[in-house]
């Protein structure tokens, strides 16, 4: 196969051999149902035990407060939708960010349908939630918070602590879609006071089609699926034990990694971005300069088309994403980037690159050219940049 450079490492990542080799036993050998009595059933058990204490550890929970799912975006339902239905005696009020993945914000929607108010608080030109604009959405009936901990687009990191504190102190359940953040970001459901917390294996060189949610013990919560007892009958439906296994192999690979990749990334990100900005005119570097992903550059390119950008990188084997990306087909661009005050045709000339731990300085020196090349091209092409120019760079 053809090689690429990939730096949309936000959109998935390639699952890391040690996860792979850790899987396949369960595919063909240990085969069982973590159910069954035989021994056979039970190695399955307690593979999908050990996942379990695995990620438990990771964050600083009990075994009996991690939930399996098929992914982040059935976690992030599965948070919102039965905490609403749990709660909604108490009241019918939710809080959430208005740059949250799709998978919180529709079902935020969904919910506003049924019955629930939502308040959507801001954020500043970086990306941040307003904390006093979030305290103040707090009402007698908010029965819950839920805020990302950072932004797979942008790649912000919110001031999670506080949130929690605000949350505890006013006695409000706590969510957050830390999709993006677990496995990059270490994270203390207790020291932050988080209630509920989603993730997702593929984000962290782990397979898709898994996930978990964290829910803290107390918390009232419905179940998601109902059938059988497995999760504690709150998720019903034999375990993906291949990919349970597959799902703690990776958590224990990024705790284990997390410091030296983390370093190594930010470096990488930095030198990327310090040469983008030094060598691509008309650009704005999206999201906190410090308050960041280490894996995570975003820029806005003035006079350039975010699609045709990506078309014209991958006919040069780079693998990356637009602001429009996740909603390919439309027109829309980015709920983020417009969130954070960018104009239409801005946010339209975007480009995300999230680099993994396979990127290399040679890689990016060669996505660089690329941009400088097709930016410049694109720009050749774009009567606003011929106007632009024309009239001197004070429009
Ligand atoms: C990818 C992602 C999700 C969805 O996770 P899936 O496992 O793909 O369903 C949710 N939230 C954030 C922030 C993400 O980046």
């Amino acid at each position: 196969m053809k090689s690429y450079i990939y730096l949309d490492n936000a959109a998935t990542t390639k699952t890391a051999q040690e996860v792979v080799d850790a899987m396949l036993p369960y595919f063909t050998e240990y085969y069982g149902n973590p159910s069954s009595i035989y021994s056979l059933g039970a190695k399955s058990k307690e593979a999908v035990t050990d996942a379990r204490e695995v990620i438990a550890r990771s964050l600083g929970a009990q075994t009996n407060e991690i939930y399996f799912t098929a992914g982040g975006s059935e976690a992030d339902n599965w948070a919102l939708k039965a905490a609403a239905e749990a709660y909604r005696e108490k009241g019918r009020h939710i809080i959430t960010s208005c740059i949250e993945h799709h998978a919180v914000l529709h079902t935020c929607d969904y919910l506003e349908k049924n019955g629930f108010a939502v308040t959507r608080v801001g954020v500043d030109e970086n990306g941040i939630v307003k904390l006093d604009e979030l305290e103040k959405a707090i009402r007698e009936d908010t029965i819950l918070i839920s805020i990302m901990f950072a932004n797979n687009e942008i790649g912000t990191i919110q001031p999670i602590r506080e949130i929690g504190e605000i949350a505890s102190r006013r006695g409000i359940l706590f969510h957050t879609d830390a999709v993006q953040a677990y496995g990059q970001l270490p994270i203390d459901v207790d020291a932050y006071h988080i209630d509920m917390l989603s993730a997702s294996g593929h984000k962290l060189n782990g397979p898709k089609g898994v996930g978990f949610l964290y829910i803290r013990k107390g918390v009232r919560i419905r179940s998601f699926v109902h059938g059988g007892q497995q999760e504690r009958a709150r998720r019903a439906g034999t375990e993906n034990v291949t990919g349970i296994v597959g799902m703690g192999a990776a958590a224990g690979r990024a705790m284990r990694i997390m410091a030296e990749k983390a370093q190594r990334e930010t470096a990488l990100r930095d030198y990327l971005i310090g040469r983008i900005e030094s060598e691509v005119p008309y650009c704005r570097l999206n999201g906190h300069r410090e308050k960041r992903l280490p894996n995570n550059v975003n820029f806005s390119f003035r006079f350039v088309e975010g699609e045709s950008l990506l078309i014209m990188l991958d006919g040069k084997g780079i693998c990356a994403s637009s602001g429009s990306a996740c909603t390919s087909g439309s027109l829309d661009p980015s709920h983020v980037l417009l969130a954070i005050g960018l104009p239409h045709e801005t946010a339209h000339g975007s480009l995300r690159l999230t680099l993994g731990g396979e990127t290399t300085k040679e890689e990016l020196d060669a996505v660089v050219e690329a941009v400088k090349e097709i930016v410049e091209k694109l720009r050749a092409m774009s009567p606003l940049y011929e106007d632009f120019v024309k009239t001197g760079s004070r429009g």
